[in-house]
């Protein structure tokens, strides 16, 4: 089994590591925080002292990190992987960053030797623990079919969609619905609560039709039961539609509906809600409606 390193122990990369020593892989970690790697450490894997360090001593190396700064930084910078790793060796970069980026990124590894591939994942902190994350990749097939193992250790869907840069197109994609179908729940529901009609039986009478989805079925119960603890931050929306509206604008894609609700969270953020979910975007609407949506 091929030696792993494993960068960036934050909220998903902790749960993916530890299922990654679960499975049996022999694991190097690193983090800027000392005490996620004695995590790790508790948990089986070796302590790494630098990516340059990581990277030196895996095949494997596993990024999962904020942003696309993070990973050039990691990567590419001083004391970076690129240092480190050995000719042949493979990087996996599962944060969700700008397809743009990843293929930069993708190069400046392939003129080393180092093969790249960007995989990053949907599905939040409990199917990251339960080692069920859905996983779009962007790579080369074969390098795709020699890590399918490993990747196949954290999620329970695992596709990939085209070269490199393809898996974090896909992710944006992923974005844009989730974010536009919370948006139009919350307008529906605070139109229904101040029309007079209960927002429960509103949910339950349209989630069986053309109007339910995954986002309805997670989102709705949640906002009329007022639970707004992330899941998934506004913040860390916010960093993905700018990345949506990036990508859009550098290939020549218009993007309306993606702007309007970055314009929605950027205002929740100044309200002082970025820490929460983003299902608290019913909270833009109830305001401009002065009503609250809730069982
Ligand atoms: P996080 O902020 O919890 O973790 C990031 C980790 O990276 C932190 O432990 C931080 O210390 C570390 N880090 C930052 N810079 C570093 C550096 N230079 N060197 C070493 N370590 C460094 O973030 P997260 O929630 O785990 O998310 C990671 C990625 O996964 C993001 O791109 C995010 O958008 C994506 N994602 C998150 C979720 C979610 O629900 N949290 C779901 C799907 C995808």
């Amino acid at each position: 089994m091929k030696k792993i390193g494993f960068i960036g122990l934050g909220i998903m990369g902790k749960p993916m590591s530890k299922n990654l020593l679960k499975a049996g892989y022999e694991l190097i970690v690193y983090d800027l925080n000392e005490s996620s790697i004695n995590e790790l450490v508790q948990a089986g894997a070796e302590a790494g002292t630098s990516p340059k360090d990581v990277a030196s001593k895996s095949e494997v190396i596993i990024t999962m990190l904020p942003n696309s700064p993070h990973v050039k930084e990691v990567v590419l910078g001083t004391n970076g992987v690129v240092e480190g790793a050995k000719k042949g060796s493979i990087v996996i970069d599962m944060s969700s960053i700008a397809p743009l980026v990843s293929r930069e990124v993708g190069s400046k590894l392939e003129e080393k030797g180092i093969r790249f591939m960007d995989a990053p994942v949907s599905g939040g902190e409990p199917k990251a623990i339960d080692g069920t994350l859905s996983i779009m990749v962007g790579a080369k097939e074969a390098d795709f079919e020699e890590c399918l193992p490993i990747l196949k250790a954290m999620g329970a869907s695992v596709v990939l969609c085209g070269d490199v840069g393809a898996g974090n197109v896909t992710k944006l994609a992923n974005q844009i619905i989730v974010a536009v179908n919370i948006a139009a729940m919350s307008e529906a529901l605070v139109l229904a609560t101040k029309a007079g009609v209960e927002p429960e039986r509103v949910y339950q009478a349209i989630r069986g039709g053309l109007a339910g989805s995954a986002v309805l079925d997670a989102k709705a119960p949640l906002v009329m039961d007022r639970k707004f603890d992330p899941g998934f931050r506004i913040d860390l929306h916010i960093k993905d539609l700018n990345n949506v509206l990036e990508t859009g604008h550098g290939v020549g894609v218009p993007l309306p509906l993606s702007a309007s609700v970055m314009e929605m969270m950027q205002a929740l953020k100044v309200d002082g809600h970025g820490e929460k979910d983003h299902g608290s975007l019913v909270l833009f609407y109830e305001k401009l409606a002065n009503i609250i949506v809730q069982k």
